[in-house]
């Protein structure tokens, strides 16, 4: 029995992806080993590759001047990478929550850094709009922004208009709505919330911006180095990518990300107005800038929260408790999460305020 996994990531990954993994895992199409048993170079895991750039290329519709490389690390290798390849004079962030500010502090260690605007002083309960942004330095290389933050719970509802690169932590939004790859120049995303499981981080990267890449000590952390060698400059994460590559089959099969979007907005809409009509739970974050993935409330006393996550627990409701930082409660609605798990948890939620509220 499969329980409704809340969980922030690692999450919840489709039903059927774990099961065709589990039919395939002593035996990878008749060849009698396991695929993560077989070499990185051979045909076996090199058609994997190939078939996973290939799909997320379809997917997000991206343009023949991006290119897709996994790398390992994390998405907070990317923080620190970002800034050691690209920052010449200034690195411009956004600074609208607790991973925008992860990403600030590791771009410091390499040089300038300018902040254009922050919603820290509002506890980050919102996304800058873009013409309340301080001027940008004229040596800035790039401007980098998080257009979902996992912790906080905020969206950006608009991509930033800007005339030099634009760098975005997709970490916990990616394929959950479409997008216009094009406007960006280097999007990033660890694996664990709407691509496979942990250990693998994917990177999308327009090749023009390459040319301005600083060489780096290491190659396997060398955006040229490891596109020259797609992706294996030493042995990959097969069997993370692996794994990707069966949960881009199965978002195929959804209808693609504008269908998962489709029900990524009716998810996020049922449990914000269960939050909303309830005076019992409450959610801090500008109405606009709301985030669709991570769904983070408060109950209207803070001494039920043990008895609420317990409760929830027992009812098949797993891992609401919030981010360690913040406390309170958080569900995250990615794409494997279905419609059934939200209505579950929001009528979860309603029982527990006609008995406690
Ligand atoms: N950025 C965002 C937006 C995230 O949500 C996370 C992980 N929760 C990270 C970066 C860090 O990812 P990792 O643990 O893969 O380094």
């Amino acid at each position: 029995m499969r329980a409704f996994n809340f969980c922030a990531g690692p999450a919840s990954l489709p039903t059927s992806v774990l099961e065709q993994a589990q039919a395939e895992l002593l035996d990878y199409q008749s060849s009698g080993v396991s695929i993560m048993e077989v070499s990185h170079r051979g045909d076996l895991f090199t058609s994997v590759l190939a078939s996973a750039k290939a799909r997320l290329r379809r997917l997000m519709q991206l343009p023949e001047s991006h290119d897709i490389l996994f790398m390992q690390g994390g998405a907070t290798a990317q923080f620190s990478l970002i800034p050691s390849h690209f920052l010449h004079g200034v690195g411009a962030y956004i600074n609208s929550g607790q991973w925008s500010i992860k990403a600030i502090e590791a771009a410091k260690r390499f040089g300038e850094v300018q902040v254009l605007a922050s919603s820290e002083e509002a506890n980050f309960s919102y996304m800058p709009t873009q013409a309340s942004w301080d001027k940008l330095a004229s040596n800035a290389d790039y401007l980098h922004y998080t257009p979902n933050e996992t912790i906080g719970g905020v969206r950006s509802p608009f991509v930033p208009e800007v005339e030099i690169p634009l760098i975005a932590d997709f970490s916990s939004s990616i394929l959950s709505e479409t997008i216009d790859a094009s406007k960006f120049d280097f999007i990033y995303a660890g694996a664990q919330k709407n691509i496979g499981p942990a250990g693998v981080v994917v990177v999308i990267v327009k090749r023009e911006l390459l040319k301005t890449a600083k060489e780096q000590a290491s190659p396997v952390f060398d955006y040229g180095k490891m596109l020259a060698a797609d992706s294996m400059v030493n042995t990959p994460p097969t069997y993370s990518i692996y794994l990707a590559d069966l949960v881009f089959k199965w978002l195929e099969e959804q209808g693609g990300v504008s269908a998962m979007e489709e029900i990524n907005n009716q998810k996020a809409s049922r449990l914000y107005s269960c939050i909303d009509d309830s005076g019992f739970y409450r959610n801090p974050v500008a109405l606009s800038d709301r985030s669709r993935m991570n769904v983070p409330f408060i109950l209207a006393d803070d001494r039920l929260d043990a008895t609420f996550l317990a409760e929830s627990e027992a009812a098949g409701l797993k891992s609401l408790a919030g981010h360690r930082s913040v406390g309170g409660m958080r569900a995250s609605l990615y794409n494997a999460m279905p419609l059934a798990g939200v209505n579950a948890l929001t009528e979860f939620m309603r029982d527990f305020e006609r008995r406690y509220g």
